[in-house]
């Protein structure tokens, strides 16, 4: 009886595992025919300056335009990771930013697009060699480009990367650190950066208006980025009242759904024109 109840569960163990197997080898071929095929896409989501309303920016947020539906970075970024394909959809991706970046300027629409950059692609030797060559040959000045690491990357990226960092930064790139309040900050570190701005995790945000702690935290965070000569910018703000909090508290600058969610180019684009006349009368 023991036995067999204990080979049913070894069974259901290495059923669980085939699945979970197959459907990472399915998800790594998918992944190289979209590359193959271009079904990579970016979207834009607004920034906004906490005092004007003005728009700042905006970053560019990876989509894949899978024949069964749009699917969002978290369902398939692991995979490019690990399976280091991760590398050239990262080119792509910086092409691509440094092209829009350059199309814009072009319209008299000089926005800074903000670029995501995970472990594995700065890891890689060629990624800011990658990143000079798309923006020379897009004729994308280096003031429009925001690069944005993770608080994790950070923290842990050797000496070679933050040099690279820095001569990007001197070019007149912005550097932000993305997720700030996920990891663990050694703040003498922090403070040493190459760096021009701190973005608040979602975490940071969310409780705000409704909890007195966690405006107390956020305001001392951002007391903290203040105190190191950088921006404070906030992420995933879904509503007015956290926004109003966050004005009152410092905050330089606004990100999330109750600003504006992510959106295609076109959609962009509007949305950005029809902030204009609402600066003007601010
Ligand atoms: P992230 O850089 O922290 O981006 C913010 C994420 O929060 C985005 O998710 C965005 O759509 C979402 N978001 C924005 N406003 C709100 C809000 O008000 N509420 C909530 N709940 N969420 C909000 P997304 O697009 O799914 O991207 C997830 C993560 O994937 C990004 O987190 C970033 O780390 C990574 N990622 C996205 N695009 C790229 C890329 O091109 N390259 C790399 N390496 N990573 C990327
Ligand atoms: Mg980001
Ligand atoms: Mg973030
Ligand atoms: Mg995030």
């Amino acid at each position: 009886q023991a036995k067999t109840q204990g080979r049913g569960r070894v069974e259901t163990f290495s059923d669980g595992l085939a699945a979970q197997m197959i459907a990472r080898a399915r998800l790594e071929t998918e992944l190289r025919a979209a590359i193959e095929h271009d079904e990579f896409a970016l979207v834009f989501q607004p920034q906004v300056s906490a005092s004007s309303g003005a728009i700042v920016g905006a970053e560019a947020l990876l989509r894949w335009q899978h024949p069964d539906g749009t699917k969002l970075p978290g369902s398939f970024l692991q995979r490019a990771e690990e399976t280091g394909l991760i590398v050239e959809i990262g080119d792509w991706v910086v092409a691509t930013v440094a092209n829009t970046i350059a199309r814009w300027a072009r319209l008299g629409i000089e926005q800074r697009l903000a670029v995501n950059v995970s472990q594995r692609q700065i890891d890689h030797a060629s990624f800011f060699r990658h990143l000079r060559a798309a923006m020379l040959a897009a004729q994308a000045p280096a003031r429009l480009l925001e690069l944005e690491i993770s608080e994790t990357l950070a923290m842990h990226c050797s000496e070679d990367v933050l040099r690279a960092i820095a001569t990007l930064r001197s070019a007149g790139a912005t550097i932000a650190v993305d997720d700030f309040g996920t990891g663990y900050s050694n703040l003498a570190r922090l403070r040493r950066l190459p760096i021009d701005r701190v973005k608040l995790d979602r975490s940071l945000i969310e409780h705000v208006a409704t909890n007195p702690e966690a405006r107390a935290v956020a305001q001392a965070v951002i007391g903290l980025v203040h105190g190191i000569g950088c921006e404070a910018v906030a992420e995933g703000i879904e509503s007015e009242a956290q926004a109003a909090v966050l004005r009152v508290i410092g905050c330089d600058v606004l990100q999330g759904y109750a600003i504006g969610a992510p959106m295609g180019e076109a959609d962009f684009l509007a949305w950005a024109q029809d902030m204009a006349p609402r600066r003007a009368t601010a």
